[in-house]
């Protein structure tokens, strides 16, 4: 199973949600993107299921993670020029699934944000390098995230209690765009952001801050998907799959 090929991005895009399951997720996977969309005037947000409490490298005390790791997203959200970044509570790093709890909370997200396009990770698993892309929260919230776009956000008779209680409306996306899945085939050249691409990363300290040789390594990375989808020598590139959602 794989997708089917990337529609054409629609051309008037105001808002997009970016929901991800942990900080640095986006950093990692798409923040070159997005910085050039904030530069182009769209409105972005993040909405980060888990606070990444399962993460880090060294003997910080466990209840300090979650603290130390959204302080860093938000840190990363403004060098990319991000200014909404939102976190759900009750999920915890590494245990997520999707659930119709979440699905709810996300479509609760999408009626408050109203975005035409949103931004999440794969839900489809890649065979081909088990680990990063496909931890099993990156597919869960890929998976609820699609649920949410279709049918939850748009359907008045879904979660009625957000109508009902909170006034949240139907609200349709009309595009979502996966990370991290097999053979993204829509290229972003993101040669031009990536120094903030960068910089978002390196406010991830409990993440990377132990990793000797990290600028080439993202460099090398993001060089090789630029040359292997036919950007020029020297180009940097992010990849994704674009499905029409109307
Ligand atoms: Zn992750």
């Amino acid at each position: 199973m794989s997708f089917a090929p990337s529609a054409a991005p629609l051309p008037d895009v105001e808002r997009v949600l970016c929901v991800f399951a942990h900080p640095d997720d986006i950093d990692f996977g798409c923040a070159g993107t997005v910085a050039r969309w904030v530069d182009e005037g769209i409105e972005a947000g993040y909405l980060l299921v888990t606070r990444g409490d399962a993460g880090g490298f060294d003997e910080t005390p466990r209840e300090r993670m979650p603290v130390i790791r959204e302080a860093e997203q938000r840190a990363a959200a403004a060098a990319i020029g991000v200014k909404q970044v939102e976190f759900l509570d009750g999920y915890a790093d590494g245990t997520v699934t999707a659930t119709l709890g979440l699905r709810r909370d996300i479509t609760a997200a999408i009626r408050r944000f109203r975005p035409d396009r949103i931004l999440t990770a794969s839900p489809l698993r890649r065979w081909d390098r088990l680990a990063g892309p496909s931890h099993p929260d990156h597919l869960a919230v890929g998976e609820a995230t699609t649920c949410a776009v279709y049918p939850d956000s748009r359907n008045p008779f879904a979660f009625p209690e957000l109508l009902r209680d909170h006034g949240l409306q139907p609200w349709r996306v009309r595009e979502i765009w996966f990370s991290g899945g097999p053979d993204p085939d829509h290229v972003v050249d993101i040669t031009d952001t990536f120094d903030r691409k960068l910089a978002a990363l390196r406010a991830h300290v409990s993440q990377v801050g132990h990793l000797d040789g990290f600028d080439t390594m993202l460099r090398d990375r993001h060089g090789v998907l630029a040359r292997t989808r036919g950007l020029p020598d020297g180009r940097l590139a992010e990849a994704f799959t674009i499905v029409r959602t109307e």
